[in-house]
């Protein structure tokens, strides 16, 4: 007779929920259900269609430095994942820099006198480091020298964040640029063949990607998922309260998101272990009842910068070799530029075209966020005829996706308000926080997917699960 098994209730079906599901559901010892407001599975990492074109929010990259997530992407992609030589620029001042920087390509350029003034700096700031680093650009400065700093990073990151460097915590950095410096960058541009293996991860050249968008990736784990006993995905289910006895949550409340009735009917499940990916200011907001207002203090103290993609559909092929085009250029206020194609022609409806996705960054209910889609489409054409890409006339079509949490901000002050917040929600025994948002970590995908695994094995250890007796092969019917 088979014992009773753990009921686990996921909020969010990106890459974290999912991979926490499958995860729990191999071990043949939980039920897993997985709650997404959305009407689509992937979180930031979907992939949509538009008039027969493809576009991730901002193109998803699948590259990692763990086997385990790496023979995970494999064998849910079963072949259908295009191996990729990055190839990344920097357009500044009228010149595409090649990312990571070449010095070659940087002297050509940078006048000669830049490129004196770069040195000078590099070598102030070796000699004479900044002591206290609080923030990016202390950072940032003590590895490349003030003069880097201000050409390769302050635009672009000032763009993304919409503060000023000097108030970016050094975490960012830290976290982001990590195992780089300019003598490594110098080194790997010349012998980087020879030392693919030791390469910083920022450095790393080669990537994969599914032929019709990183989502695909996402959808086929969710359809792993259902695939097991006791698996399912419910979309449109929008987790608004979590109900708890002050020691654990007792179970969590969704609104439907596609009734239109007006009437709020809210459906309930319970579990024995909650997984969160919800962004932490928000899941502090539901708790019920509320916590303390210094804990909720603490939690609206955490901000998000949001993301507006306007995806275009352009009468013309190569326009750029880029995977992506960074543009540094304050001429322009887009920060970067996706080529679809580049990733695979299955992005692009016809062989003639090329599907192009613009990244903007906005603070939510700023103006530039409020624009709409029509105002959008048009920006991003007259910039990316300034910048000398293509003609306006030359753009088809376009559409736009605004994302209001796509980046968790490390900004000077976030790092006190984060721990207040985690403490609190440490003390709910049976909750488990994971992924992006749920961690307010600026994580990409194997991170977040590392991070929900050991939220599971926290919670088989407590259950003293070891064992994971399910066949835990993929099933075709989920691919
Ligand atoms: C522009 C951009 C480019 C990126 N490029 C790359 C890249 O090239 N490579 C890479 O590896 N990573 C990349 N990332 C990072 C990657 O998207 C994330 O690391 C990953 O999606 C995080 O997964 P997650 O499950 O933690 O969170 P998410 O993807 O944010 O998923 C969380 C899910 O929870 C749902 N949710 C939230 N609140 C609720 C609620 N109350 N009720 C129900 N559901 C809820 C959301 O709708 C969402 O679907 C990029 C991110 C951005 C923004």
């Amino acid at each position: 007779m088979s014992s009773k098994k753990n009921k686990a209730l996921i909020i969010g079906a990106g890459p974290a929920g999912l991979t926490a599901g499958i995860e729990l559901l191999k071990t043949g010892n939980f039920e897993a259900t997985v709650l997404e407001r959305d009407n689509v599975i992937g979180g930031l990492a979907r992939t949509t269609e538009y008039r027969g074109c493809r576009y991730d929010i901002g193109p998803h990259h699948f590259i990692t430095s763990s086997e385990k997530i790496e023979t995970w992407w494999k064998d849910l992609m079963q072949g259908d994942f295009l191996e990729h030589k990055r190839f990344t620029r920097i357009y500044y001042n009228n010149h595409f820099f090649n990312y990571p920087l070449e010095p070659i390509n940087v002297l050509e350029g940078l006048s000669l006198w830049e490129c004196l003034r770069c040195m000078v700096s590099y070598i102030r700031y070796r000699l004479f480091p900044i002591k206290k680093v609080r923030s990016f650009q202390d950072w940032v400065t003590n590895k490349f020298g003030y003069h880097l700093f201000s050409i390769f990073f302050k635009t672009y990151t000032e763009k993304v964040w919409g503060i000023e460097c000097s108030q970016i915590s050094s975490d960012w950095a830290a976290q982001r640029i990590s195992g780089f410096s300019l003598s490594k960058a110098i080194f790997f541009a010349f012998f980087g063949r020879f030392y693919k293996k030791n390469k910083p991860r920022t450095i790393r050249d080669d990537f994969y990607y599914p032929s019709k968008g990183a989502g695909t990736l996402w959808e086929k784990a969710a359809n792993w998922l259902q695939s097991f006993e006791g698996g399912s995905v419910h979309l449109n289910q929008d987790v608004v309260s979590l109900e708890h006895d002050g020691k654990k949550i007792v179970a969590v409340h969704a609104q439907d998101k596609r009734s239109t009735s007006g009437v709020q009917t809210l459906a309930r499940y319970d579990a024995d272990y909650f997984f969160s990916t919800m962004p932490l200011r928000t899941l502090i907001k539901s708790l019920d009842p509320l916590p303390p207002d210094i804990i909720i203090n603490a939690a609206n103290s955490l901000q998000y910068r949001g993301l507006i993609t306007v995806n275009l559909i352009v009468n013309k092929t190569a326009i750029c070799p880029d995977h992506w085009l960074y543009v540094h250029e304050k001429k322009v206020k887009m920060g970067r530029i996706g080529n679809m194609n580049n990733f695979s022609m299955g992005m692009v409806d016809h062989p003639g075209h090329t599907a192009l996705s613009l990244e903007y960054f906005a603070f939510v209910g700023e103006a530039f966020w409020l624009k709409t889609e029509q105002e959008l489409v048009e920006i991003a054409k007259l910039e990316l005829e300034k910048i000398g890409l293509l003609k306006a006339d030359e753009v088809l079509d376009g559409m736009v996706m605004k994302t209001a949490e796509a980046y968790p901000l490390y900004d000077e002050h976030y790092k006190e308000h984060l721990s207040t917040v985690l403490n609190y929600l440490g003390t709910f025994s049976n909750l488990e926080l994971m992924g992006r948002n749920g961690l307010h970590r600026y994580n990409n995908m194997d991170i977040a997917m590392l991070s929900a695994i050991s939220a599971v094995d926290k919670v088989l250890e407590k259950e003293k699960t070891v064992v994971r007796p399910v066949d835990a092969t993929i099933r075709s019917s989920a691919l």
